[in-house]
């Protein structure tokens, strides 16, 4: 895995970000690292989170180069879209974040999914906000790798492929 700083300062820039009304959390909650749940990963932290209803499993389908091929799914954590909290498992292209709220993130900076601490905001309308590469899913995805997200949820009884 490439080696990047998990732990980034604080860069939140509540100013700008009130400005730009939240386009990035409305779009695609930031994707959780196992770090995210203990550091080292604990699984009934992983558990818990996935139990309060709003945080879920999402994936990447398809192969990604360095990881174990074929598979039709690499795991990944990250919180749920508002109005599927409950949902174990969510693939989904886009939806607002589960901790939006109008006065902006209810987490704490330093609660908040990696992919969210990772992202600076821009300083005007005229920059982008910086997600360096690798984008964060796919780091996301690399980290989750590591961990046997099958074998967790099938310990949880949590169903893979719900109908
Ligand atoms: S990080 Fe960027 S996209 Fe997200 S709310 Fe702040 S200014 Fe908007
Ligand atoms: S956890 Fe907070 S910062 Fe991250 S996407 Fe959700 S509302 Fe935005």
């Amino acid at each position: 895995m490439d080696v990047v700083d998990i732990h980034p300062a604080n860069n939140e820039n509540t100013e700008r970000c009130r400005e730009c009304g939240g386009s990035c959390c409305k779009g695609n909650p930031g994707a959780c690292l196992p770090s995210d749940f203990g550091e080292p990963f604990d699984p009934i932290l992983l558990r818990n989170a996935l139990c309060s209803g709003r945080y879920c499993l999402d994936w990447w389908e398809g192969d990604i180069e360095g990881l174990p091929s074929p598979r039709d799914r690499h795991w990944y954590v990250r919180p749920t879209y508002q109005g599927s909290e409950g949902k174990t498992l969510c693939g989904g292209w886009g939806g607002r974040c589960t901790f939006l709220t109008d006065a902006g993130c209810s987490l704490t900076f330093d609660r908040r999914p990696w992919g969210c601490r990772f992202l600076v905001p821009s300083k005007n309308d005229d920059e982008d906000c910086v997600m360096e590469d690798p984008s964060d899913k796919e780091f996301s995805v690399r980290a989750w790798n590591a961990v046997d997200i099958e074998g967790f949820v099938e310990s949880e009884g949590i169903r893979f492929y719900p109908t």
